[in-house]
């Protein structure tokens, strides 16, 4: 793996803030795409042909706004991170509290950067990993409040994978593709028992392209881990959230982050893990 930090000719600690600040100002997008997109895809994307500049909402426009009072954010109030300490998580003009998803969300993006790159190097491997848990933070925040993953965003961390693998980032292009067929069939045949066994849907189409997805980037053979990862992590907390009362037995529990924590640690940590499970790594 070839470092990159000789072609920037930058200190490091500059690096690493600069990435900083791009993750802060990704995170900001990330916000406005986890709001807006569920409310995109249920409108059915505007394809009413005759909507008006007034009725257009897509992830440009409107200007962002307050969800409570509809006050027009200034722009210090989109500042990321920052702008949420100023304004200490509420509304200027009514007071209404900003969601905690907000701040959170632009933290762990302004994280991603600096935290890969302490694991990776300044590499293309932390580089695109840190492209990879962008996408994951959107993917999952979106699973958690609808119980839905769109296609617009797990099909391009598809394809993103895949390029990844031309250029051996992390895997080779065929283990690339056989993980993406693998992942994509092997949770439709998972699902498939799941339903005949409980009754009820227990895991929805768009698990399956994301571990297809997921497959792209750690290859076929780390896909068992992000299985077992996830369904440890899954039950875990499903049945916490049972027992705590948050939730009834038949409910499902949005699994996308489950897969997403699985696909990050076999990023990471691939080769230790394949050996903890006594598989190839
Ligand atoms: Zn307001």
């Amino acid at each position: 793996m070839t470092s990159l930090s000789g072609l920037l000719h930058l200190p490091e600690t500059l690096q690493l803030i600069g990435l900083g600040l791009i993750g802060a100002l990704i995170g900001s997008f990330l916000n406005v795409v986890i709001h807006r997109l569920p409310i995109m895809i249920d409108r059915g994307s505007g394809e009413d042909g005759d909507a008006g500049e007034d009725d257009r909402y897509d992830l440009a426009l409107p200007a962002s706004a307050c969800p409570s009072c509809g006050h027009r954010l200034r722009p210090w109030e989109n500042v990321p991170l920052l702008s949420y300490l100023v304004l200490l998580g509420r509304c200027s003009a009514c007071a209404a509290p900003i969601g905690w998803r907000y701040p959170v969300v632009e933290a762990a993006s302004a994280a991603a950067g600096p935290l890969l790159t302490w694991h990776f190097g300044l590499t293309a491997q932390g580089l695109t990993a840190t492209v990879f848990v962008w996408f994951a933070i959107a993917i999952a925040a979106i699973d958690l409040r609808h119980m839905l993953i769109p296609d617009l965003l797990s099909l391009p961390l598809l394809w993103l994978g895949l390029l990844a693998s031309t250029q051996n980032i992390f895997v080779t292009s065929s283990v690339a593709i056989i993980g993406a067929v693998a992942g994509y069939l092997a949770f439709l045949m998972l699902s498939r028992v799941g339903a005949r066994l409980t009754g009820h849907p227990v895991m929805g189409a768009g698990d399956a392209k994301l571990l297809g997805a997921i497959g792209a980037w750690i290859g076929w053979s780390h896909l068992p881990q992000v299985a077992v990862i996830a369904s440890v992590l899954g039950s875990i907390v499903g049945l916490a959230l049972v027992f705590s009362g948050n939730r009834h037995r038949s409910q499902p529990v949005p699994f996308g982050p489950f897969l997403l924590i699985g696909g990050v640690a076999a990023l990471l940590w691939g080769g230790t893990l394949g050996a903890m499970f006594g598989l190839r790594g």
